[in-house]
């Protein structure tokens, strides 16, 4: 890891989307080194949306990314930050051992193990100590659940030693027993200091790790600011939206402003 204060990443009046249809729109942003920063919405937001966006791997439509410094078009030292999908391709039909799924992420081009080297076989390893699953190193990646195989990706993007991490829903549809392990991990990573951005609907699994929000809502950035300016804005933002829809209090009258934390009320909203 590279120590700098300069921003990891930094947009300006950034608009994602696909073909013409845009998003989220009116995007600003700096993600400062330490920064543990979790991304919060509705469903269908554009949480992935806005993370696919930053790192170029879809969805960018406009204004100015810069990843690094550098704007994000001619950004090359991918090897910096770590991407975690929502969405994983280590399906029954991957045939490939948990090391050699960490591997991809120091080293991209195969066979990974004719060119490692003693430094990068122990990355891989010290990858795998740090999400728990050393034992597995030579495991089939097909053999294990769906939370184990989160965090071999977890354990993917830490073996490319990345300065930032950027995950989609690391703990979503991962049973509790691993929750609590991810939760784990997630933890001793901000305590080293890395630098994560991380979309998530179970806020509670990273409060303690959470120094900032970002609330992505009705196409935009609609909150950015720590988690206790946060669940004032949420409470506010309740209080906005009974008053004007007041037919939601005969709905259901106590969950929005009296009973519900303000992320329970959010995630009224977003079924809605
Ligand atoms: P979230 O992550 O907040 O659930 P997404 O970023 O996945 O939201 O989706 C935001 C919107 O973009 C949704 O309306 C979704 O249908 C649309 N969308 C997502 N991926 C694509 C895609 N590859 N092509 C076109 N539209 C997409």
């Amino acid at each position: 890891m590279q120590l700098s204060t300069d921003p990891v990443i930094t947009v300006r009046d950034g608009s994602f989307g696909y073909g013409d249809r845009a998003v989220v729109t009116h995007v600003d942003l700096d993600l400062h080194p330490g920064d543990v920063v979790a991304v919060l919405g509705p469903n269908g937001s554009g949480k992935t949306t806005l993370v696919k966006g930053l790192l170029g791997l879809d969805a960018h439509l406009g204004g100015d990314v810069e990843l690094f410094g550098v704007p994000r078009r001619q950004f090359r030292d991918h090897a910096r930050i770590g991407y975690v999908p929502q969405r994983h391709s280590l399906s029954a039909s991957v045939r490939a051992t948990v090391s050699e799924i960490v591997a991809v992420g120091r080293l991209p081009h195969r066979p990974w193990w004719r060119r490692a080297s003693a430094r990068d076989h122990q990355a891989v390893r010290d990858a795998l100590q740090t999400v728990g699953l050393l034992d597995r190193a030579d495991a089939e990646v097909a053999t294990l659940s769906g939370g184990q195989q989160r965090r071999v990706l977890i354990a993917r993007a830490l073996a490319g030693d990345a300065d930032v991490l950027v995950m989609d829903e690391p703990t979503a549809g991962v049973d509790a027993a691993n929750q609590e392990v991810l939760a784990t991990v997630l933890e001793s990573l901000a305590a080293q200091g890395r630098t994560m951005l991380v979309v998530t609907h179970e806020l509670e699994a990273l409060e303690l790790i959470v120094n900032r929000i970002v609330c992505i809502r009705a196409g935009i950035v609609d909150f950015d600011g720590s988690p206790q300016a946060y669940a004032a804005h949420e409470v506010a933002h309740a209080r906005d939206h009974v008053h004007h829809h007041p037919h939601v209090l005969d709905e259901e009258p106590t969950t929005i402003v009296d009973d519900a934390g303000p992320l329970d009320a959010h995630e009224h909203r977003g079924a809605g």
